[in-house]
């Protein structure tokens, strides 16, 4: 099917937000080695601006596009970026480089699919820890997960500080960093804040029940985010972490973390470098255990965390997942849409009026 552009790219142009009609013109097609099909251009009749279908396509400039699905699917196993750039042909600074745009793509993307969440759900809040290249460099990472469908909410990174046993070799490398670039800032409370906030978003003015173990901290921030919309379960952290504690859906979403997400296994030389690197990771994370793995293994194989929760009508693939570009926000091309033509936000009004398990083809 060929692709009809949805609006123009230009965000100073009138027809980036209110596109009408045939608001641009076939400007032929070009070529290019990565790929069989001509590419086709346009230009804008506002601005007299030219672009491409490209210009909508996440793997815009990118180099080896055909490499992109088994690459993120690679990211998603718990491979390192070496052995991922051997497999597939690629250098390693070209999987980093993949990794840092579709981690934030993936991003959006979540942020573009899960705008509003049902009122009156129960979710379960629990903090990962991990390091940045040093085990002394400690990281915290707060995830917060749907108890029913298990569709993960939010996630964050931030550095806290632990401190090593006294006289051990780890706190002598500590005191050391620690003269040279003070103290390790705790940012615990920001970042469980944070994701907090993203739920908060997504529930508005809903009620809801929040289970996590005793940390004193989550029932303050609960209590701030929420007030009394929220009923607050806690288990202590000592309870046998099996199949009946209260907390077994985050507990098993941290480990299932660690085996995708090979940086997040301890003792590993996969382990992160970088915090940042290990956000863009975690998005794509999300978007892998949200709209393209299914829940359980034993669920049908299309019914992912997002189907059960009605925001998508099936499980995405890789390749829908990571097709457009998700940067404008609703005004994005929904990931289901083979032609370019549905955005995001129309995506959510024809669901919306639609009773059909499946919706027509987009
Ligand atoms: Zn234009």
């Amino acid at each position: 099917m060929s692709f009809v552009p949805p609006r123009c790219p230009r965000l100073e142009c009138p027809f980036h937000l209110e596109p009408e009609g045939q608001f641009y013109r076939l400007r032929g097609f070009y070529r290019v080695r990565c790929r069989r099909q001509p590419i086709p251009r346009f230009q804008c009749r506002g601005c007299g601006r030219s672009f491409s279908r490209q210009t909508f396509r996440t793997d815009y400039r990118d180099r080896k596009p055909q490499t992109n699905e088994r690459v993120l699917q690679m990211l998603c196993s718990g491979v390192g970026l070496r052995q991922i750039g051997r497999t597939v042909g690629l250098d390693i600074h070209s999987v980093q480089g993949k990794l840092r745009k579709y981690g934030r793509q993936a991003a959006l993307l979540h942020d573009n699919l899960c705008t509003r969440l049902p009122s009156g759900r129960t979710f379960v809040l629990d903090e990962e820890e991990t390091f940045e290249c040093k085990s002394i460099r400690r990281l915290t990472v707060p995830m917060l997960v749907d108890n029913e469908t298990w569709f993960l909410v939010a996630t964050a990174v931030g550095s806290i500080r632990r401190l090593a046993v006294t006289g051990s070799r780890r706190w002598h490398d500590q005191q050391l960093e620690e003269a040279k670039v003070g103290p390790r800032p705790d940012e615990s409370r920001q970042r469980v804040a944070e994701v907090m906030q993203a739920l908060a978003r997504r529930v508005g003015e809903g009620s809801l029940t929040l289970r996590s173990d005793e940390k004193a901290l989550y029932r303050v921030l609960a209590r701030e985010q929420f007030g009394d919309r929220v009923r607050h379960e806690t288990t202590p952290g000592t309870d046998p972490r099996t199949a009946d504690n209260p907390l077994f859906v985050i507990n098993v979403t941290i480990t299932m973390s660690r085996d995708n997400c090979g940086r997040l296994r301890r003792n590993s030389w996969l382990v992160s470098k970088k915090a940042d690197r290990l956000r863009r990771h975690l998005g794509l994370f999300t978007v892998y255990r949200n709209y393209v793995r299914r829940r359980f293994n034993r669920d049908k194989p299309k019914e992912s965390a997002a189907k059960l929760l009605g925001l998508l009508p099936r499980a995405l693939t890789w390749r829908e997942a990571s097709r457009w570009r998700q940067d404008w926000g609703e005004r994005s091309i929904h990931p289901m849409s083979v032609t370019g033509r549905v955005t995001v936000g129309q995506h959510d009004s024809v669901r919306s009026t639609s009773v059909a398990p499946c919706l027509p083809a987009v």
